[in-house]
Order: structure tokens, then sequence, then C-alpha cells
């Protein structure tokens, strides 16, 4: 038999879909919605649709955006001639905490894994080359995560950008082997950024 009611339970089943979120963290979420004045409820599901239906890739580097051009590519103060090569939205944002890297992104959507059948033209490596045909690019850094997949990835995309003359360099070993860009912290974050190595 079922305590909870339907709503209940649907609420409850929809949250624990999400990545990290546990029955039990589920329950506790599902509760707490139900405690929120409905305008606070409202503003949470309208955030949720509006993230969902505006969102959408930058034209230019691929990270997510309200409109045309992200934030980044378009901040006339960035240096425009280094593009740093990332798998995900989220490296992005751990990148830029760092407060270190001044330059542009290009990101990919995911990393080279024959093991789940993703190869080169599944992810934005030709969208990438088609950038760096304009003139101006002196370094490309790829800071693909240190695990098989972003190793892989990193040394396909450098071979194809070797060609172009343009000075290619690989993160430092300072993030964890196996380890997620994501989840590293800031400060080692910066080392393995300063301590890039050319490929
Ligand atoms: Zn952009």
């Amino acid at each position: 038999m079922n305590v909870y009611s339907r709503s209940l339970s649907r609420l409850i089943d929809e949250l624990s879909r999400l990545p990290g979120i546990g029955r039990k963290t589920a329950q506790r979420l599902a509760f707490y919605i139900l405690d929120m004045s409905l305008d606070d409820v409202v503003n949470l599901s309208n955030a949720i649709l509006e993230a969902k239906n505006n969102l959408r890739y930058c034209k230019k580097c691929y990270n997510f955006t309200d409109s045309e051009l992200c934030s980044i590519c378009g901040d006339d103060t960035r240096d425009t001639h280094t593009i740093c090569v990332v798998s995900d939205p989220k490296d992005v944002v751990a990148m830029e905490k760092t407060r270190e890297y001044r330059g542009l992104y290009h990101v990919l959507h995911g990393a080279i894994s024959p093991m789940d059948g993703i190869g080169p033209e599944d992810i934005k490596i030709k969208e990438l080359l088609e950038r760096i045909k304009d003139a101006g690019i002196n370094e490309i850094i790829l800071a693909t995560n240190p695990d098989i997949e972003g190793e892989a990835t990193a040394m396909y995309i450098a071979k194809l950008i070797k060609p172009f003359g343009i000075k290619v360099t690989r993160i430092a070993h300072g993030v964890p082997v196996g380890g997620d860009l994501e989840y590293t912290d800031s400060v080692t974050l910066s080392r393995a950024l300063e301590g890039r190595r050319e490929m």
C-alpha cells in the first residue's frame, strides 16, 4: 500500500529522478515544497520552465546562454586569442571560479568514448576547428577531464590543431587522475592551468 497520495507520490518520483537525489532526499524536498507559500512554488516552477525554454547554446563557444552570445564571448575585456576547451558547461563555471583565466572557452558537450558509442562527430569538435580558422588564436588550452575519455579527446584534438600552427597545451595533472574538473577546487585548478604543458 502506498502511504502517499497520488500527487505527493508523483512529486517524490519526479524529484528522485534528479542526479544525487535519493528517495529520502526527494521525500524531504517534497514536504518542504508543500510547506512553501504558493508564490514561492510558482517562482520555483517558473524558473525551471524559463531556464529550459530560454537557454540555448552560444553560437560561438556552445556554452549555455539566454541570448545569441554568452556573457563571456560578449565581454570585450576578455583575451580573444586564447581558447580553453572543456567537455561540459559546468567546467566553464569551475574555471571561472579560479579567476585566473581571462580567455574564451569552447564547450564540447561530451568526450570521445568508443565504449559509449560517442565519436568525434558527436561532440563540438568540428565547430572548434571552424572557429580557429578565423585567424587570431594563439593558444588552445585542452582542459578536458583527466580520465581516459578526456585524455583521448585531448590527444585527438591536439592532432587536428597541430597543422594550423597554433600552440596547443594540456592542463597539468594537479587535477586528480580520473577526477572531474567540475569538482576540483579553485586552487588546484589554478595550478593545473598555470602548469599546462605544450602537447
Ligand atoms: Zn560563448
